[in-house]
């Protein structure tokens, strides 16, 4: 009962037709979906799913399936509080049409490619990430002083750049071949699926990742850094937002 994950194939898709594989404990499960699960620090989507009577039922949160065999493309769709009634409307096999809160993932979407940016702009190690629809926080793995004026100008720059931002496979064999692509010690290049997609920031970033992006960095816009410090001795946190 595998998920087909369109938003890897089109991430600016907001809207699908799918079928509910299966309802467990944490939420739904679909043959194919427009919601981003949680992981490689980019937060789940939110949005709804409806039901052919129009019943609406609100996704709270996205995550990756738990199940005995799960893939790393298995979702669940979790579903918000106090909504027992629609739930109770829902069985395998129904058609819903599943759409996605597109304001919150396009923030999503330009804090992210905007993380890919800042590897480029700073050099070291990442050894923690995450991104929301608020902020995207990075830890550095470095003892090097980060000076916050010449980091907000270089984004700036890529981002005033309009690079392209496109998507190419290689294989497992070619990424465990390749281990200097990955730059994120602390989230593993997206395999088990026989093939890696990487992110390739034309003349600026390419590494191995599973999350939405836009297609240029110009869409990111502006950004500041909203916090630097010390995390510990070996380590400086940056938190981006967006303005
Ligand atoms: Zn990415």
């Amino acid at each position: 009962m595998s998920t087909r994950a369109l938003f890897r194939e089109d991430a600016y898709r907001t809207q699908c037709e799918a079928s509910v594989t299966a309802i467990d404990e944490m939420g739904m499960h679909l043959d194919q979906t427009v919601f981003y699960p949680l992981g490689g620090g980019q937060a789940g989507d939110a949005g709804t799913l409806t039901l052919a009577d129009g019943t609406k039922i609100v996704i709270a949160d996205t995550r990756k399936a738990k199940f005995e065999g799960a893939t790393p493309d298995d979702a669940v769709h979790v579903p918000a509080p106090g909504q027992e009634e629609a739930l109770s409307l829902l069985k395998v096999g129904d058609r819903v049409s599943a759409e996605i809160d597109w304001e919150r993932r396009y923030r999503h979407m330009r804090l992210h490619t905007a993380s890919h940016l800042m590897c480029a702009v700073l050099p070291y190690p990442v050894d923690g990430c995450s991104i929301t629809r608020d902020y995207a926080r990075l830890d550095f793995a470095t003892v090097e002083p980060i000076e916050r004026e010449r980091v907000e100008a270089r984004l700036a720059e890529l981002i005033g750049g309009a690079h392209d931002v496109n998507t190419e496979w290689i294989t497992d064999d070619e990424m465990t071949a390749r281990p200097e692509l990955v730059r994120t010690m602390s989230v593993k290049p997206p395999m088990g699926l026989g093939r890696v997609r990487l992110l390739r920031i034309e003349n600026v970033d390419l590494q191995p990742c599973g999350g939405t992006h836009v297609r240029n960095t110009g869409e990111i816009g502006g950004l500041r850094i909203a916090k630097l410090e010390k995390k510990s001795a070996r380590t400086r946190r940056l938190v981006l937002e967006l303005v």
